[in-house]
């Protein structure tokens, strides 16, 4: 039987887990610290392919899409292998206008989200309020996305922490991988300081960590970088001030089934750093209270800021290497919560088959040769 090593206990590394347990491989994880604890507990869980399209990333919309519509399958079978509810929500989003600048750029988003035939709506600003009545006299104009969905990001990572383990899967955290073995070109194992673990096949989603990951080819370093995100929880009042996933110009309000909305996030050049700042946080409240007044009152019930993993063309790298053994899943950007289902179920296909779906072979490290990456 293959031994599986997973480097990173993100949603990534989990999912992966998750799948791989279950379909009987032996499988071990190694987190550096606890699980889920990286991007993936910051995440908002918004599962927004039609909101956050973009024309330069078909591709990349292709793959959200197409993980969207894995989604309800994903939910069902985690939720009743955990036995944890992750709050799978269909409520949709609304994107809002708030002064004349705001509702040329969302008619031209809404333009290009029509190029690819996706199923969006226009709305005036009493049509929006209609929908969410809390929404600032201020907004001018939305679009609706209607088959936007969400989930709690946090209770996703908990349930696969479960699922994977109950799958048979073997989980060592506080536990940083040190080290990845190669040798002629083939993937041996991997360090934990001086303690060799031997391993047919390593699948590293160290996520914003990656580049520090040593033993890797060299030039693999400049293939991640960390973006960081502040983000925050405040606690609405008895009844839930809005339903939908609210994107304002400089924030987006994302409500929870428990009574709790996230306010997200912002996206900053800022390396490692991980310390939330007063201006971090005085803009996303700016932002939030310009679209949604009524939150002045709540109170802030949670903070948090991690390093969301970025490629150079915004889009994860996943599957096989140059090097034998080598599988790469990272660099989920601001998608991963989305991106989840699909990468987790082609990634454990591609250990089953051998073969590299045609849904993920735009997203091979190849990619980037041109840059002499690989
Ligand atoms: C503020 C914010 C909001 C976001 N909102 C959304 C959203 O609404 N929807 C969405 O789809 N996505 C969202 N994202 C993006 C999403 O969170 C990430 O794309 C996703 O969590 C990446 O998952 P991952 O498993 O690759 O990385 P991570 O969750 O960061 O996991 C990587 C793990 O690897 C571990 N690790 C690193 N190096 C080693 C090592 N050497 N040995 C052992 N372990 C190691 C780390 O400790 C970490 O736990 C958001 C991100 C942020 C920061």
């Amino acid at each position: 039987m293959v031994r599986i090593i997973i480097v990173g206990g993100g949603v990534i590394g989990l999912g992966i887990g998750w799948k791989l347990s279950r379909l009987g491989y032996q499988v071990a994880l190694y987190e550096r610290n606890q699980v889920g604890r990286g991007a993936s507990w910051a995440a908002a869980g918004m599962l927004s392919p039609l909101a956050e399209a973009h024309t330069q990333e078909a591709e990349l919309l292709r793959l959200g899409l197409e993980s969207s519509n894995r989604y309800p399958e994903w939910v069902r079978e985690l939720q009743e292998e955990s036995q944890i509810d992750i709050d799978y929500r269909r409520k949709g989003t609304l994107m809002v206008a708030l002064d004349r600048d705001d509702r040329a750029d969302l008619q031209h988003h809404f333009e290009m989200q029509k190029s690819f035939d996706l199923p969006v709506d226009w709305l005036t600003g009493n049509q929006a309020r209609t929908l969410e009545p809390a929404l600032s006299p201020r907004v001018v104009a939305a679009i609706h996305c209607p088959s936007d969905l969400q989930v709690n990001g946090r209770l996703m990572t908990t349930a696969l922490t479960v699922a994977f383990q109950k799958a048979g899967g073997k989980l060592f955290e506080q536990t940083p991988v040190t080290k990845i073995n190669i040798k002629d070109q083939q993937v041996t194992g991997i360090h934990i300081d001086s303690e060799f673990v031997p391993a047919e096949l390593v699948i590293v989603a160290a996520g914003a960590w990656l580049s520090q990951v040593k033993g890797l080819p060299k030039s693999y370093q400049y293939l991640i970088r960390p973006v960081k995100g502040q983000i925050l929880g405040l606690q609405m009042d008895t009844e839930p001030i809005i339903s939908h996933v609210i994107y304002a110009p400089d924030a987006y309000l994302v409500p929870r089934s428990n009574g709790s909305l996230v306010v997200g996030a912002t996206v900053e050049e800022q390396g490692f750093d991980t310390h939330l700042t007063a201006g971090g946080v005085f803009e996303l409240l700016r932002g939030a209270w310009e679209a949604l007044p009524g939150i002045y009152e709540f109170p802030i019930v949670d903070t948090f800021a991690s390093l969301r993993p970025a490629s150079r063309d915004n889009a994860p790298i996943l599957g096989l290497t140059p090097v034998d053994g080598l599988i790469l899943a990272a660099g989920h950007f601001r998608k991963g919560i989305l991106l989840t289902p699909v990468t987790c179920d082609e990634i454990a296909q591609l250990v089953l088959t051998g073969i590299v779906s045609e849904v993920i072979k735009p997203f091979n490290i190849s990619r980037f040769e041109t840059l002499n990456l690989s």
